[in-house]
């Protein structure tokens, strides 16, 4: 992307995700503090930090992988809470991509990018498979499509991952450390699938310690320690200026 971090503003429409005042425990442990964040479409946030910090339980409350027990979170308009119905849509509208890719190793790549639109979505097979080429196709993986997941460098699978997310056409994709688990040759093949991705508009939100994607494609950055939002900035400004020592430190020891 040519487009550069200071001139790169936060896209001026709708909210796509809020989070007020989200507060959770895992049994006695306080684990997030009072996140607040809202994320307009089209926006794309980097959300960095140290291990332990916080960063997969939000994203993963996101999308009910964990339940929030305070504060609000609204997924385009629809409010999370014990309404089946409410989660349901929520995740219709929310991809997700993980560290490890977790795709079924028993089924083809085309077969992974089948099963859901074909059994929760009652899309006829064929229509399945054209959306699914055409995904491939943009990851640049097409000719994989009836190989298993084994044949796959971690690379591919990661970017398999990708487009079996974008078969169920997300409103918002939630990347959870997509390039951590992979071989450096690998990393930047994933992240130019993420490139792309954000240069059509998709809304992201990317935990991810690639600060050369985060310099290139965030709008915001935000940093997090300790299950709170320490800092949150343009990607010019949390680089060259971080506010916190908290920050410094972090950056000092990743860059
Ligand atoms: P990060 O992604 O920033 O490394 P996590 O969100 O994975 O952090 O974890 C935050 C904290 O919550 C860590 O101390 C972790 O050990 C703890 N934690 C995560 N998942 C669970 C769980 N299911 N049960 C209990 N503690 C957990
Ligand atoms: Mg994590």
């Amino acid at each position: 992307m040519n487009e550069k971090a200071e001139t790169r503003s936060r896209p001026d429409s709708e909210v796509m995700v809020e989070i007020v005042d989200l507060h959770k425990w895992f049994g006695e442990f306080h684990v997030l503090k009072g996140i607040n964040l809202k994320v307009h479409k089209q926006e794309r946030i980097v959300i960095c930090g140290p291990s332990g910090s916080g960063k997969s339980t939000l994203i993963r409350c996101i999308n009910r992988l964990e339940e929030h027990q305070k504060g609000r979170i609204v997924v385009d308009g629809i409010e999370l809470t014990n309404n089946v119905k409410n989660i349901e849509k929520i995740r219709s509208e929310v991809g997700m991509v993980f560290q490890h890719f977790n795709l079924f190793p028993h089924l083809t790549v085309l077969e992974n990018l089948t099963l859901g639109p074909i059994w929760v979505r009652k899309v006829p097979r064929k229509e399945a498979e054209e959306t699914a080429l055409y995904y491939l196709e943009k990851v640049h993986i097409a000719e994989q499509a009836h190989k298993y997941p084994g044949q796959l460098s971690g690379g591919q699978q990661q970017r398999v991952a990708i487009a079996r997310s974008l078969c169920m056409s997300p409103k918002v994709m939630l990347f959870d450390e997509p390039t951590s688990a992979l071989d450096p040759e690998m990393i930047k093949e994933v992240l130019d699938a993420m490139i792309e991705l954000a240069q059509e508009g998709m809304t992201m939100i990317v935990v991810t310690h690639e600060m050369g994607f985060a310099r290139s494609v965030a709008h915001r950055v935000l940093f997090m320690d300790g299950g709170q939002v320490v800092e949150e900035n343009t990607p010019e400004e949390f680089f060259n200026n971080p506010r916190h020592e908290r920050t410094k430190l972090f950056l000092s020891q990743i860059l």
